[in-house]
């Protein structure tokens, strides 16, 4: 609580308050206090302050965005748009401050209003608008953006309940509803006055116009409105203040009930409900059976918006329809906002009256597309009959567009008629679907993966026709992590540390963080590292008390394995290790291994049973392995609950061992593993996503590699994997499944896991037994490697020193020179 008395915080808000030199940001604060929220110092709550000073941070960034919005509408400027459906962009406030520059002044301030600066940081709700990897790039990308002073916006939705809160109840996962308005979003401008309308449903009419020309009108069954609510994304140091622009539905304001019939008056009603709740709630992803009308209609919603957006800001700058593409890069992220493909077809023809090729020659130039997966299942497709009842008009186009890009096909490759049926935007076996992923290809001037390998295997498997035909279309863009939240907010001791000793340059060029390597033999910057990295890891194991009352010694191996829990990221791989460990500390509690903490965290999608049994396995073995008095301290497992980009701050720092085990060729880059390594922490992994050039960049010498990779998966599979044969094969193996069919992690019941077990000794999908043998022989030499805690320093000093390529500026970089040619401008607040 606070250390200054009530009443002098009374004065000191008494002094702020009348002109006073030097109180200017706390004048700001109590200013905002009053006059936004109606409250005085005497009465307001530590929410109150945090809503002040947020309001009064806000202010700051206004005034950079309004030098910001205006340079861009006076000059002939590209404005990069990064169209997302989600964007985890974690709490503000501590960012913002960061990024202004004023986290001293802000410190100070509170603290003479009463207030420390750290609790109130810790009032903010996570905004908690994505699910993972994803969302939690283009929030990257964002922060990006503005610190490299490139004019952009985000577009997105504002869901109003974004991924849901987990909590632990039985060693089982409970979702409950994430209420992150509740409080307010000091963050959050909403404009009533930037609305759009968006069609659903009904059905098109064709007329000719008076020049002849064939005509389609739109009638559709209703229309949503969208109304955008704005938060800005300040970069960090410079003056540039662009927008995260999220799109809220509400129903249109009038409804004509006369012209409806009585089953249509229903109809009508119920579709009003419908378009209340569009941007009512995030999908969680994974779910097996994701076809869901709502959320093609979130898509399509957001997307029409944006684009109907950017055409509005082209007419306010009063530039023709012909230079939109000079004007905007449209990047979709994943196939989420693939129908942009079709809408800005439909947005230039039917309402702007273009010719069909004029408006396709512009949407490709327009558009981009970054692909974010291998897994067939996992590639969006949307049934024709729900794609034709939603989107009637949208649908034709695509019509439009497959039919003329099959003739190109078959100019291309007479005869083949295979390759037509493959490249369609129409699957036609079984159930007719969209293929969204052919839709962004054939839309986009360029598409990308996101690791080297990834990239490959793409061109190689999914879009293997596509960069056949179009082979200059495609390249590859390696994600990256802001070292902004990710190192300067999360760890500030590290960051003290580097600017001490190889000065402050790598806070915007992460590739001089080089310049430690001459400082990785050095006993007393060794010292100095390893006293911040326990600092790190005892203020973890303060929170892991807090939430699950687990003790864990801050000396023992924090082997980490944060990320959302799936078959193919192989959470289970590493508790069968485990037990394995524990099994051999049982029969040998003198085993000289070195102390081991095992922390799990991650969300399951409230559908996938089998994620959420692997949440129970885990819970299970903490349960046994924390209470077995006999092995005393030498391991602990933690499942740490709710991990969001909150927690993390505290996850990714605390780290000696980053986990990245997923099955070769299925992780299509992976950011947690960046964020682990450019906080010094030494990862375990196989060779896939961006793992690959985690090794490279690191040193095959800094890196415990292991398992098969992504060719020796694809000819284990193809000669015929038999996972129960490595069973057979492995005592550790064979032991370890039997205790957990024995019920020995499920107090005694037996069936809890045979799901789990039955999918792993029959199928195994992701082929944990085969790679597991190999897990445990790594393991077994990460152990050895911690006994040297001079070379292991050095190990992990090496990897941050090397992690400059996964700077999310790095990416940015790319994205603008090579897809999006935009250009930096500078941005001077202080220019009339
Ligand atoms: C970085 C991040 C992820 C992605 O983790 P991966 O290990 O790459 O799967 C997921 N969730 C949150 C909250 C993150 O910050």
């Amino acid at each position: 609580m606070s250390d200054v008395p009530a009443a002098e915080a009374v004065a000191n808000a008494k002094a702020a308050a009348s002109d006073v030199p030097g109180y200017a940001f706390q004048h700001d604060v109590v200013r905002n206090l009053i006059c936004r929220q109606a409250r005085y110092p005497d009465i307001a709550t530590p929410q109150d302050w945090y809503m002040a000073l947020a309001f009064s941070v806000r202010d700051r960034m206004l005034a950079r965005w309004a030098a910001s919005t205006k340079t861009y509408a006076a000059k002939d400027v590209k404005v990069a748009c990064y169209l997302s459906a989600e964007f985890l962009i974690g709490p503000q406030l501590g960012n913002n401050l960061l990024n202004l520059g004023m986290e001293a002044e802000a410190h100070d301030a509170m603290r003479a209003l009463g207030q420390h600066l750290d609790d109130l940081l810790a009032l903010e709700e996570e905004p908690g608008l994505g699910n993972g990897g994803l969302g939690r790039l283009a929030a990257c990308y964002l922060d990006s953006l503005a610190t490299l002073e490139i004019p952009a916006i985000g577009y997105g939705i504002r869901y109003e309940f974004g991924i849901f809160d987990q909590e632990i109840r039985d060693g089982w996962q409970a979702e409950s509803t994430d209420k992150w308005l509740q409080k307010g979003n000091p963050w959050e401008i909403v404009r009533p006055d930037v609305s759009y309308y968006v069609s659903f449903g009904g059905r098109t009419e064709s007329t000719t116009d008076a020049e002849g020309r064939l005509r389609v009108r739109w009638i559709p069954a209703r229309q949503v409105k969208g109304v955008a609510c704005d938060m800005p994304m300040q970069g960090y140091r410079v003056d540039t203040c662009n927008i995260l622009r999220l799109w809220k539905s509400e129903a249109v304001e009038s409804f004509d009930f006369q012209d409806f019939n009585a089953g249509e008056y229903y109809e009508a009603v119920e579709e009003k409900v419908v378009s209340e709740t569009l941007s009512k709630v995030l999908y969680p992803n994974d779910e097996p059976e994701a076809g869901k009308r709502l959320r093609l209609a979130q898509q399509y919603f957001f997307v029409s918006c944006s684009l109907q957006d950017m055409l509005r800001l082209m007419d306010a700058k009063g530039t023709p329809i012909e230079r939109f593409a000079d004007l905007f890069a449209a990047q979709l992220n994943d196939t989420h906002p693939s129908v942009a493909v079709a809408e800005l077809m439909r947005l230039l023809i039917d309402e702007r009256l273009l010719s069909w090729d004029a408006a396709w020659d512009i949407t490709q130039r327009t558009l981009a597309y970054t692909n974010h997966t291998l897994l067939p299942e996992a590639l969006e497709t949307w049934g024709l009959p729900l794609f034709q009842s939603l989107l009637p008009r949208p649908l034709e186009i695509i019509y439009e567009i497959n039919r003329r890009f099959l003739d190109e096909v078959r100019r291309q490759y007479p005869g083949d008629e295979a390759r037509v049926k493959r490249m369609s935007l129409i699957d036609e076996t079984g159930d007719r679907k969209v293929r969204m992923a052919n839709l962004a290809t054939v839309g986009s001037h360029a598409v990308n993966g996101v690791a080297a390998l990834h990239s490959d295997l793409l061109k190689q498997t999914v879009l293997r026709d596509f960069a056949e035909m179009y082979p200059g279309h495609f390249t590859n863009v390696t994600n990256g992590v802001t070292p902004r939240r990710f190192l300067m907010l999360s760890n500030p001791g590290l960051a003290r540390l580097l600017d001490q000793t190889i000065g402050d340059d790598w806070t915007r060029d992460l590739a001089r963080l080089d310049a430690l390597v001459a400082h990785a033999d050095d006993p007393a910057f060794h010292d100095a590292w390893r006293a911040i990295r326990r600092g790190n890891k005892t203020a973890l194991a303060a929170r892991i008390r807090n939430t699950t009352g687990i003790d864990v010694d801050p000396d023992a191996l924090f082997d980490i394995q944060v990320k959302r829990i799936h078959e193919y990221k192989r959470q289970h791989l590493n508790a069968l290790y485990i037990i394995s460990l524990y099994r051999r500390l049982c029969r040998n509690p003198d085993l000289g291994t070195a102390p081991r903490c095992f922390i799990f965290g991650g969300k399951a999608a409230p559908g996938y049973a089998m994620a959420k049994l692997i949440i129970r396995l885990i819970n299970g073995i903490a349960e046994v392995v924390n209470n077995d008095a006999a092995i005393k301290g030498r391991m602990k497992v933690v499942f740490y609950p709710d991990f969001n980009v909150k927690n993390g701050h505290w996850v990714y720092p605390a780290a000696d061992l980053s986990e990245q085990i997923s099955t070769a060729g299925k992780e299509a880059s992976g950011t947690g593993n960046m964020k682990f390594m450019i906080n010094g922490a030494l990862t375990i992994g196989t060779l896939d996503g961006a793992n690959v050039e985690i090794r490279e960049e690191a040193g095959a010498e800094n890196f415990f590699l292991f398992g098969l990779t992504a060719q020796q998966v694809d000819e284990l599979k193809r000669a015929g994997y038999r996972p129960a044969e490595y069973a057979q094969g492995s005592d550790d193996l064979r032991d370890a499944l039997d205790q957990i069919a024995q019920g020995r992690f499920s107090r005694g019941d037996k069936d809890m896991f045979r799901p789990l077990l039955d999918n792993l000794l029959q199928h195994d999908p992701f082929l944990v037994l085969a790679d597991f043998a190999d897990y445990v022989a790594c393991q077994d030499r990460v152990s050895e490697a911690w006994r040297d805690t001079r070379q292991w320093t050095r190990m992990s000093i090496m990897n941050t020193a090397r992690s400059g390529k996964f700077s999310s500026d790095r990416a940015i970089s790319e994205y603008c020179e090579r897809i999006w040619k935009t250009r930096p401008v500078r941005i001077d607040l202080a220019q009339p």
